[in-house]
């Protein structure tokens, strides 16, 4: 066993990644006239332009992206692929809006509204609090609960369970809360965190272009409202992730657009940990016009991410989301973060989502090896790490051998 700890910025980067990429990409050959201006621009540390990334998505050859990809991958991180012991606990499915995507929210008088009080919270989490060291938690935008509610919530969570880091709320939840209690998005957050919020798991991003945002989750926080409140988050000291939701109606110009938006806020504030892009799950949703990401779409949209977003050190490949296998494959595809055991989740499942919702760490670390990584344990802030060695599996039964 070996642990470690590492910055907020580091968040367990190689600290001179940017050279060993230099130095990598200057003793590699073989690549295409097409992309070899990409790489002479990665090898002097030139962010990628929107124009890049078009090369990218329009290139023949995914292989060739994806090895690109993973040449920074390796820089910063060698083979090591992260995952955490999480649990979702998704406390209210109420929601004052009905974003188009959405198939979780449920008006407040639906006979299968939930709103679980913080009795009934702390009594679900107790059943997996043994095993995890996070508790994610992002819901519908109840209208009766504002800042207070949250505060009572993170205190009670935080006394039961001084182990567990939360992360919780998207930005649009701290825009209601911040509406309800009359407060900035400062004042807010900063209220949160001292009532015990570690960290916020960024989802709601969409994609950010109001124009998009306008047909698929109309009422939403704009997208400066969403830069504004991950800006606000890392001021009071809070870290964030990012996210994008994409094969909806958005064009490859605003999924790149999206991913320059996040990566200058990440220069700027050095705040995000994380970048999660994940694909629109269609069922029970209400988007008949919705494009959808096939599974090679999936794993470009990660190398290219990986590519285009040099000031946010880990990109994940959300299992949740894409499925074990994928995102087993999207660990050489730029991807260094599969997220965790997850346990329980209701958001992606209710769109149609099938990973497995009993993975212990034994599990994860299996599709990690399998992917040629070293399975890493880390913490929620990607400050304490841990190598984490599974037991031998059992061996295999012997093939019985037909005789003749
Ligand atoms: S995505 Fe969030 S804000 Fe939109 S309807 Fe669903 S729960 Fe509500």
């Amino acid at each position: 066993m070996s642990a470690w700890t590492s910055s907020r910025v580091d968040a367990g980067s190689n600290t001179d990644w940017q050279q060993r990429l230099t130095d990598a990409l200057a003793h590699s050959n073989g690549w295409s006239t097409t992309i070899q201006p990409l790489v002479n621009r990665l090898a002097g540390s030139e962010p990628l332009s929107l124009e890049d990334g078009m090369v990218l998505y329009t290139h023949p050859n995914l292989n060739e992206v994806g090895r690109l990809a993973h040449f920074v991958r390796t820089a910063r991180f060698e083979n090591k692929a992260f995952f955490n012991s999480n649990v979702h606990v998704n406390q209210t499915n109420v929601c004052v809006l009905a974003c188009k995507f959405c198939a979780f929210r449920r008006s407040k008088r639906a006979k299968d509204a939930y709103a679980m009080d913080i009795e009934a919270y702390l009594e679900d989490l107790a059943q997996y609090a043994e095993h995890v060291d996070e508790v994610h938690s992002v819901g519908g935008l109840h209208p009766d609960w504002g800042v207070e509610h949250y505060e009572d919530l993170f205190r009670a969570t935080r006394k039961a369970f001084p182990h567990i880091t939360i992360k919780a709320l998207t930005a649009v939840e701290i825009k209601h809360l911040s509406q309800l209690s009359n407060l900035d998005y400062g004042q807010t957050l900063a209220r949160l965190k001292d009532a015990g919020l570690g960290s916020l798991p960024g989802g709601g991003a969409e994609i950010l272009d109001d124009d998009v945002r306008a047909i698929i989750c109309n009422g939403k926080e704009s997208s400066q409202e969403y830069l504004d409140i991950h800006r606000a988050a890392h001021s009071v000291g809070l870290s964030t992730n990012c996210t994008m939701l994409f094969g909806t109606i958005e064009t490859l110009e605003q999924r790149l657009q999206h991913m320059i938006s996040l990566r200058e806020l990440a220069s700027e504030t050095k705040g995000f940990q994380c970048f999660v892009p994940y694909p629109f799950l269609p069922d029970d949703t209400r988007l008949p016009e919705a494009q959808l990401a096939t599974g090679s779409e999936i794993l470009r949209t990660i190398a290219i991410s990986r590519l285009m977003i040099h000031s946010i050190p880990h990109i994940k490949a959300y299992r949740m989301n894409i499925g074990d296998e994928l995102a087993e494959l999207a660990l050489q595809f730029g991807a260094d973060d599969i997220d965790g055991t997850v346990q329980k989740e209701s958001i992606m499942h209710l769109a149609g989502s099938t990973t497995p919702l009993d993975h212990d760490r034994f599990q994860l670390a299996r599709l990690i090896k399998d992917a040629g990584c070293i399975p890493i344990q880390r913490n929620t802030t990607y400050e304490s790490f841990e190598i984490y060695v599974p037991p031998e599996p059992k061996r295999r039964k012997r093939l019985k051998v037909v005789q003749e």
